[in-house]
């Protein structure tokens, strides 16, 4: 990078983060994408004039409202709801809600304006959102989950709709509080409508929607694999998370021939050096999505298992890492270990699960190296897809989802191939997925003028 350039990533994060104060997920989130993008703005000086990255890390609205609700023994009790509506230059905000403890103003901001990049990549016209949560659905009843989406959902209406904004599932919001949160919005707006997706298979959700980001996640690796003539087949394939992307990652992998090695959540991580093969993955899905059960029962059912208490699984030997649980789940020393151990593949399924350090890391090895915000796309691509099938009251089969999806990937893993292809042919996935997710939007964003 030119001193010009250096200088100009180095004012805008100084201008951010004095704007932003103590955000330190959206500061880092920005950064990775001001360092990408800054050469691509500073030879074309209109978009520095236009302000246009400025423009971009100001979400165009934040709502943030209270959201009270009892449990089953009476007692009231009072969590946060937000929505980051961050940006609708090329369609109506789109993006997943978030219940979790931890979920605060500067997470839904960093996830809405990865959110903006991933969805510009998908080539639909989706802009970019996030919303949720501190509300952690981990031990409360139906009946309280169900309390608690209506009156999240209560709030939330007023601000959404088809052509407005169309949430998803997240961390801690599966299928269950879809339902839930669509129920309550049916009812309240007196409507059928595709405004949120990920929604049950007889009520207007798409096939292939809950496969969808595992699934992409496997696709995208595929692509980068082939690039060095490698594949999944007899591949050990570590996988961080046991929920949603990780369930459906680990399906995909098994299918195309890997082994996969490893669970995790938030208390510990299980290794099984056997494999966890279909039948082990059915008691996984029975045990998470059923049961709603720890990953440390694992070894209970299999006791040649290891349960790995308060650990993640990095430091297993391994081919291939699918990190799918959340962000900053690989730090430095958790990148060392497993360049170290010989992986040579990382590619992610959370959004933002490797710190700066550990990106670092992974790239000076020339390890073949995807982010989140290009290889988990394919969650938000389907949605996409579902949006279409509502609004066009049809439903595409299995195989034309899967297919288009799989499409989507491959030219997500084209568009990173063009814009971040390096003088000695390393794919820096990093640069290509931002400059590319960068560029569509920026275009939009000057044809429709300082709004
Ligand atoms: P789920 O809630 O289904 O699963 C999340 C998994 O990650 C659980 O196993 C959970 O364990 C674990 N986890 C959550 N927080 C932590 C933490 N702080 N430390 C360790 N483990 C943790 O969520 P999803 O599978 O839907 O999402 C996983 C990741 O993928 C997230 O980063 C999400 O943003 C991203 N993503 C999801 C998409 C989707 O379509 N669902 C689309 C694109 C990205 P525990 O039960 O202990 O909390």
């Amino acid at each position: 990078m030119d001193k010009f350039t250096q200088n100009y990533v180095d004012s805008f994060m100084a201008e951010l983060v004095a704007k932003n104060p103590g955000e330190v997920e959206f500061h880092q989130a920005v950064r990775e994408v001001v360092e990408s993008v800054a050469p691509y703005v500073t030879e074309n000086p209109y978009l520095m004039d236009l302000k246009i990255l400025e423009r971009m890390v100001e979400p165009e609205r934040v709502i943030l409202f209270r959201v009270p609700w009892t449990d089953d023994r009476g007692e009231i009790h009072i969590n946060k709801g937000y929505r980051v509506q961050m940006n609708s230059a090329i369609g109506p905000y789109k993006g997943g809600i978030r219940f979790h403890s931890s979920v605060n103003l500067s997470i839904l901001k960093f996830l809405a304006f990865e959110q903006t990049f991933k969805n510009s990549l998908t080539t639909l016209p989706m802009g970019g959102g996030k919303g949720g949560s501190d509300f952690s659905p981990r031990g409360k009843s139906d009946a309280e989950v169900m309390r608690f989406c209506q009156s999240f959902m209560t709030e939330l209406q007023r601000h959404i709709g088809p052509d407005t904004d169309v949430p998803a599932g997240d961390i801690g919001v599966g299928g269950r509080e879809i339902g839930f949160m669509f129920g309550q919005y049916k009812r309240l707006r007196d409507e059928f409508t595709g405004t949120l997706t990920g929604k049950g298979l007889g009520w207007g959700g798409s096939l292939i929607r809950p496969e969808a980001t595992g699934y992409g996640v496997c696709y995208f690796a595929q692509n980068m694999l082939a690039t060095q003539g490698k594949s999944f087949e007899g591949q050990t394939v570590l996988i961080s998370g046991s929920g949603n992307v990780a369930q459906y990652a680990a399906q995909k992998a098994t299918q195309l021939g890997g082994k996969v090695v490893s669970f995790s959540d938030s208390d510990g991580s299980i290794y099984d050096p056997e494999g966890i093969d279909a039948e082990k993955l059915a008691y996984v899905m029975e045990l998470k999505n059923v049961r709603r059960g720890r990953i440390k029962e694992y070894v209970t059912k299999y006791p040649d298992a290891q349960y790995l208490e308060g650990q993640r699984p990095w430091n297993i030997p391994c081919d291939i890492a699918l990190p799918c649980a959340t962000q900053n789940e690989i730090n430095k020393e958790n990148a060392e270990a497993l360049v170290k151990n010989g992986c040579y593949c990382v590619c992610e399924g959370a959004n933002m699960p490797s710190t700066p350090e550990a990106i670092e890391v992974f790239q000076a090895a020339k390890l073949l190296y995807s982010p989140g915000k290009a290889s988990n796309a394919g969650g938000v691509a389907t949605s996409g897809l579902e949006m279409t099938q509502n609004s066009m009251r049809l439903k595409w089969t299995r195989e034309e989802v899967d297919e288009q999806l799989h499409r989507i990937m491959n030219d997500i893993h084209d568009a990173c191939i063009k814009y971040g292809t390096e003088e000695d042919g390393y794919i820096n996935y990093v640069k290509g997925a931002n400059i590319a997710g960068f560029i569509k939007v920026a275009n939009a964003m000057v044809d429709q003028g300082l709004v």
